[in-house]
């Protein structure tokens, strides 16, 4: 594991948060308590609070700060939630919202990252962290419904089985758009009445893709 960061180090990352619109003040709590650097390993590890997203194993990449940020903030989760995360990659994502939800379940289609991340919860005492590994596109039918739902690989249209899963009154953050282009980011809100969708901001994330990914 890498040591925690200095004071200036962790007020620069903030202030480089707060910079690109991470205003809420439980967002900025939560990302001011878990230090980036576990979730970053080898030679990227010096560059764990910069506002870059970086390499992490499987050919992934753990995302940008601030978007991590935004994500959160525009999830609007709150102590009693219960999330799904759809793309754990490295696990930080997962990490802030345990900080802020009640309970989080994290599925990514790459086995070897959902052990990797694990191990960094586990380091951490994350203890309200379920991490599983298939295919997140269809949800985790057993534990639905979900208060929010949140996916850090991009769609070309909001998955089905995910928006099913949303409770009413739900919220779900999602990058949708072509694999190769800009993706907007959007948020869905369900009501009793049916689905209202916000764009929010351009957004770059890997795609998500069908089926089990093959560890590298
Ligand atoms: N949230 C992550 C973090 O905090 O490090 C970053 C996620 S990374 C940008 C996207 C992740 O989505 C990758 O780890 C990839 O394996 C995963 N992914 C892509 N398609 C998926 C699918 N259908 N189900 C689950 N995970 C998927």
């Amino acid at each position: 594991m890498t040591s925690a960061p200095s004071a200036e180090t962790k007020m620069q990352f903030l202030y480089a948060l707060r910079s690109k619109g991470v205003t809420d003040a439980a967002v900025l709590e939560a990302m001011e308590s878990v230090d980036r650097g576990p979730f970053v390993r080898g030679i990227f590890a010096e560059r764990a609070y910069d506002d870059t997203p970086l390499p992490i194993s499987c050919g992934q990449t753990i995302s940008q700060p601030s978007v991590v940020g935004l994500m959160t903030q525009a999830l609007q989760a709150g102590p009693r939630d219960t999330v799904l995360e759809v793309g754990t990659g490295s696990g930080y994502q997962a990490a802030i919202l345990s900080k802020i939800a009640r309970r989080v379940y994290t599925i990514d289609r790459h086995a070897r990252l959902v052990r990797e991340a694990r191990q960094v919860f586990e380091a951490l005492h994350l203890a309200n962290i379920t991490s599983l590994v298939g295919d997140g596109s269809f949800g985790l039918p057993d534990q639905a419904p979900f208060d929010r739902i949140i996916v850090t690989a991009a769609a070309e249209d909001p998955p089905g089985p995910l928006l099913a899963q949303l409770k009413p009154g739900g919220i779900m953050v999602v990058p949708v758009g072509q694999s190769d282009a800009v993706q907007t980011l959007i948020r869905v809100r369900k009501s009793d009445t049916g689905l209202d969708y916000d764009e929010l901001r351009p957004v770059r994330f890997v795609p998500l893709l069908e089926g089990l990914g093959k560890d590298t």
